[in-house]
């Protein structure tokens, strides 16, 4: 099979296409023929080796794809082969034809949801979801800032928190983000690159303040956002970029809390609750995924290059042209 392999930290150059041996799955495992592959942030800090947690060289990137179950583990009866799936997680690295999976690392794709879409669930839906109501414990009623609501986690949230009946404001950086935001159900939109943006969301609640803000570049924003929290207001730092200076005081009559979040630390029982919801929220059509580009496996490279720029437009994703 054809995958994606890295022999040394560096630039997206490194992202190197090889032919690899077909994985076995073992008796809990699955092997996945994988159609479209999703692309993260994360994995272009750790291609550069400039992330917290490395792997060892030579490795195998990606968490999140979506494909065809072709063979199953004796002790696999969830699914068979045939059966359509997405991954939240990969023993063998999804930027490949073919990926070996834990079984808890593989969920159900209802018929009516595109291999692309699917691609966007393992990482983007589930942080989503997890800072949205088990972080952040967004209620209905409240009203959420999706602070950088353009790409693969924001156009999650603002799907996830429209369809729990939050008031939703969403941000973007350019014209088509910020009406890709409106389309995927946010009630107002803001553009984040005009400075003030923090005033024009305060006016909008009337001067009540956010109950939620879901964040993605808090090492720009944390400083102000804890300026236009409502009492009792909650903010998820979900991407972070470098440090900020805030003023602690801002947080104390709002009585606010600042949430941290990492993904790979939902404990598994909370992250098959994650997944199952978000499964039920594909089946009944809730969610959405928009795909926002499309580039070949042979082309990670680029596709890498393409997610650290602005103008995000949903998911960026790489298909392997399968056909079965
Ligand atoms: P993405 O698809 O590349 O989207 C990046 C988003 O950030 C876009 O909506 C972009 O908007 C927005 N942005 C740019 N400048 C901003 C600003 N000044 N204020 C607010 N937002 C701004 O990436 P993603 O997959 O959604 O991930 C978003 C961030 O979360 C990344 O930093 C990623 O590493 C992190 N993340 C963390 C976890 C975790 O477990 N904590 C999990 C997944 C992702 P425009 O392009 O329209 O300007």
């Amino acid at each position: 099979m054809k995958a994606i392999r890295v022999h040394e930290f560096g630039g997206p150059e490194v992202l190197r296409l090889e032919e690899q041996p077909m994985p076995q799955p073992g008796p809990d495992e699955l092997l996945v023929r994988i159609h479209a592959i999703g692309i993260n942030p994360v994995e272009t800090y750790i291609r550069a080796g400039t992330y917290a947690r490395l792997p060892e060289l030579p490795y195998a990137p990606g968490n999140d794809g979506a494909g065809v179950v072709e063979q199953v583990g004796a002790n696999v009866s969830e699914f068979k082969s045939g059966d359509r799936v997405y991954t939240s997680g990969s023993i063998s690295g999804t930027y490949a034809e073919f990926a070996l999976c834990k079984k808890e690392q593989v969920h159900p794709l209802p018929a009516k949801v595109s291999f692309a879409q699917g691609a966007a669930m393992g990482t983007p839906y589930a942080t989503a979801y997890r800072g949205l109501v088990q972080r952040a414990g967004a209620k209905s009623g409240e009203t959420v800032l999706v602070h950088g609501a353009s790409g693969g986690v924001g156009t999650a949230a603002v799907q996830l928190a429209r369809a729990r009946g939050l008031h939703v404001f969403g941000t973007a950086g350019s014209e088509e983000g910020l009406k890709l935001v409106r389309e995927q159900g946010a009630h107002e939109v803001f553009d984040h690159g005009a400075p003030d943006h923090f005033q024009q969301i305060m006016k909008a609640t009337g001067g009540h303040g956010v109950d939620v803000i879901v964040e993605m570049l808090a090492n720009v924003n944390l400083g102000k956002d804890l300026t236009i929290l409502a009492k009792g207001g909650r903010v998820v730092i979900i991407g972070s970029r470098g440090p900020v200076e805030i003023n602690p005081r801002d947080t104390m009559q709002r009585e606010a809390d600042v949430r941290g979040m990492i993904l790979p630390n939902t404990p598994p029982r909370e992250m098959a609750s994650i997944h199952a919801a978000l499964v039920a929220d594909l089946e009944n059509g809730t969610l959405r995924p928009v795909i926002g580009k499309e580039f070949a496996l042979a082309d990670a490279a680029e596709a890498h290059r393409a997610v650290m720029k602005p103008g995000a437009t949903g998911k960026i994703v790489l298909v392997t042209g399968s056909k079965k």
